[in-house]
């Protein structure tokens, strides 16, 4: 009878054991696939003008190293698993050369070169009728305005302030149809302008326009070409920015979170009906908004 119970008892612990063996290599096989398939928190690598270079820098010390790229400092985010690892997130500007370019490291060893390459891509070209010929070849008066919300938009997009930053993905900030991609070569009423810098989101006047990610409002306008205007800071350089607003719900220096509205979809400005122009900039860089979208 004791014998009985011993050998019952060794079964079951033989079974408990091959229990335990199955939900272990079941944690394992659990554990792997979440690792083959972890939630994206950088943006697209795309090493093209207009595009995003994502450069691992290695450094002695558990702080991030300081990179700049064409005198602008750079987003570093640390790497999720390899202790002392950075990632340096650098904006390629639309007009770049294509081939090896260079950011500069500053570390203990003083400043380094880390190069990365960018390829060639051609954006297609796309032409449209401005019905306002004056928000395409504007009147002498109108010069000096516009150099001056010139260089405030530069200065904004310039503004750096340290933040940590876990992830970069961006949710989309309104809904409709992607109406324009970023980097096209436009011709407004036959003539050539500058690229495209943001990604245009066609919806009725009026639709919410939300923050794709948490941050500070760090200006807000009324500009002849961008029409209503706020600038989003997100951190380490990372900056949003919404043009064409009908109305804007924000004011500068307000925090905002995920999800909280900015204003709403309109038409002020140069375009062709209501619609959000929306940019990213990262470095003082304009970069596609689509390679931080997961949706
Ligand atoms: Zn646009």
């Amino acid at each position: 009878m004791l014998l009985l119970a011993k050998r019952q008892s060794l079964r079951a612990l033989k079974n408990l054991g091959l229990q335990i063996l199955l939900i272990t290599s079941l944690n394992v096989i659990t554990l792997a696939s979440y690792a083959e398939c972890p939630l994206p928190k950088l943006p697209r690598h795309m090493n093209v003008p207009g595009g995003i270079a994502i450069v691992a820098l290695e450094a002695t010390t558990n702080y991030p190293p300081t990179a700049f790229y064409n005198n602008q400092r750079t987003l570093i985010i640390a790497h999720e698993s390899k202790p002392n690892v950075w990632r340096a997130i650098v904006g390629i500007p639309l007009d770049v050369k294509p081939g090896l370019h260079y950011l500069e490291v500053v570390s203990s060893n003083g400043i380094e070169p880390v190069e990365f390459y960018v390829q060639s891509k051609t954006y297609p070209r796309e032409k449209l009728k401005i019905r306002n010929h004056r928000k395409v070849q504007p009147l002498p008066e109108d010069l000096p305005l516009i150099e001056a919300q010139y260089l405030e938009t530069i200065r904004s997009y310039e503004n750096w302030e340290y933040r940590d930053l876990e992830s970069l993905v961006l949710q989309l900030p309104t809904e409709g149809r992607r109406s324009s991609p970023f980097g096209l070569q436009r011709i407004m009423n036959n003539i050539p302008q500058n690229p495209h810098s943001g990604l245009d989101i066609a919806a009725p006047k009026g639709t919410p326009v939300i923050a794709p990610k948490s941050g500070k409002v760090i200006n807000t306008g009324d500009y002849f070409y961008s029409g209503k205007i706020v600038f989003l800071d997100h951190g380490q350089g990372f900056i949003t920015s919404y043009c064409h607003l009908d109305t804007v719900a924000v004011t500068t220096g307000q925090e905002v979170q995920q999800g909280e509205v900015l204003g709403t979809v309109g038409n002020t400005g140069r375009a062709t009906g209501p619609h959000l122009h929306w940019s990213v900039s990262l470095n003082g860089v304009r970069v596609n908004p689509e390679l931080f979208v997961y949706e």
